[in-house]
């Protein structure tokens, strides 16, 4: 049976995957290899040097296009990594339109790195897609969204975004770090490039560094193929086994992920000392009727701020959970704890990222899959 018939909690654990040829073994094996025997010059089995291919990461890309509902992925060492392809598609003088509230290392990426080589780029708010026809010039090529928002949880349409770029016929890439293929297909809702910090949900147990793009377009694929080889920041055979094995159990963990999210979002919702909760499943989100529409879920990543707003309580807060972890990242198994204007957003200037919203008093939760009942104590306990 084709794949592609699969359901996606099917597709989780089958897409793009069959037997290894040489002895059945069920899960890929780990080609811990740099290089392949050739009979002749040019004579090999389709692989001969492992930065251009591997085995192993053929698995895990063909398993990452299955799950996007895509038709190539590429799997390189580090989310970040997977940006810089995206961002050498362009020319000098060429200019991007990007979410203003985003992750930050994508933010110094684009701000430290790039504008170095010509490129510009404009950070505006999406939540309402139409303000972003003002802020494109002949010169755009490429529109880079994340939704939900880091760590805001803004949501952008992405079909209506799509619309925009198509007339225009700029790429639109989606950074489905947060939402997952599980809660968002961006492919589907018209989006050209999706990109992951495989890092976070997919490899799910942060015991990896990965990142990924998938398409549909083959001349895209082609060119991204070439960037990803030439540049050389590919995603390791170990790293794409593990990888492989996160996305096995996806659809579960998200489920779960999404209910103690809901639980810990009214939780906190409810508690006299929280001034407010960032959470696009809550109706009253600005843009919850659009979370609804393009996401099937609203996931476990959540924010909010205390009354008054001191930097001091959120600090005393994040240092004393005991069941969440105070780390960066998000994604895992295990709950965790951030401060995202002294942790994740610090590369971000103040004033650029209080005017997104990221306050000194903001924390951000990475709801994990513990018992809900463990983890709203540990609220109760630090919050007081
Ligand atoms: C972590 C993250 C990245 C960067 O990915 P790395 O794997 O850390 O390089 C990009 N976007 C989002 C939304 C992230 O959370």
């Amino acid at each position: 049976m084709s794949e592609k018939k699969l359901k996606f909690n099917s597709r989780t654990i089958h897409g793009g995957q069959e037997p290894d040829k040489a002895y059945g073994s069920v899960m890929p094996p780990i080609y811990q290899t740099s290089t392949y025997a050739q009979t002749t010059p040019g004579g090999h089995q389709g692989y001969e040097y492992s930065r251009s291919g591997n085995p192993t990461r053929t698995a895990l890309e063909n398993s990452l296009a299955s799950i996007e509902n895509g038709n190539y992925g590429l799997a390189f060492a580090s989310g970040l990594s997977a940006i810089d392809a995206v961002i050498k598609l362009l020319e000098p003088g060429d200019e991007v339109v990007s979410t203003n509230d985003l992750y930050g290392g994508s933010y110094r990426l684009f701000r430290q790195v790039y504008e170095k080589y010509g490129i510009v780029f404009h950070f505006i708010g999406m939540q309402d897609a139409s303000e972003i026809a003002s802020y494109i010039t002949d010169k755009t090529k490429l529109i880079w969204v994340e939704t939900p928002t880091n760590p805001m949880m803004h949501i952008v349409d992405i079909a209506a975004v799509s619309g925009l770029a198509k007339k225009h016929d700029i790429l639109l890439a989606v950074d489905n770090t947060f939402a997952t293929p599980y809660l968002q297909r961006p492919l589907d809702l018209g989006a050209d490039i999706v990109m992951h910090s495989a890092t976070k949900y997919l490899g799910g147990h942060s015991d990896v560094v990965v990142g990924a793009l998938v398409v549909k377009d083959k001349e895209l694929a082609d060119k991204l193929y070439f960037l990803q080889n030439a540049s050389g920041a590919v995603c390791g055979p170990m790293d794409s086994f593990l990888v492989l094995r996160g996305i096995k159990t996806l659809h579960v963990r998200i489920q779960r992920h999404c209910e103690n999210g809901r639980a810990v979002a009214e939780y906190l919702a409810k508690h006299p000392k929280i001034e407010k909760v960032y959470w696009p499943g809550f109706e009253d989100h600005p843009n919850h009727d659009i979370a609804a529409s393009q996401m099937d879920d609203f996931g476990g990543m959540i924010s909010f701020v205390t009354r008054g707003c001191a930097y001091a309580d959120a600090i005393k807060i994040v240092e004393s959970l005991r069941v969440f972890t105070l780390a960066e990242s998000l994604g895992g198994v295990e709950s965790l704890a951030g401060h995202p204007a002294s942790m994740t957003h610090a590369s971000i200037p103040k004033e650029e990222r209080e005017k997104s919203g990221v306050v000194d008093a903001l924390i951000r939760l990475s709801v994990g899959i513990e018992d809900k009942d463990d983890l709203i104590a540990d609220l109760e306990q630090a919050i007081g």
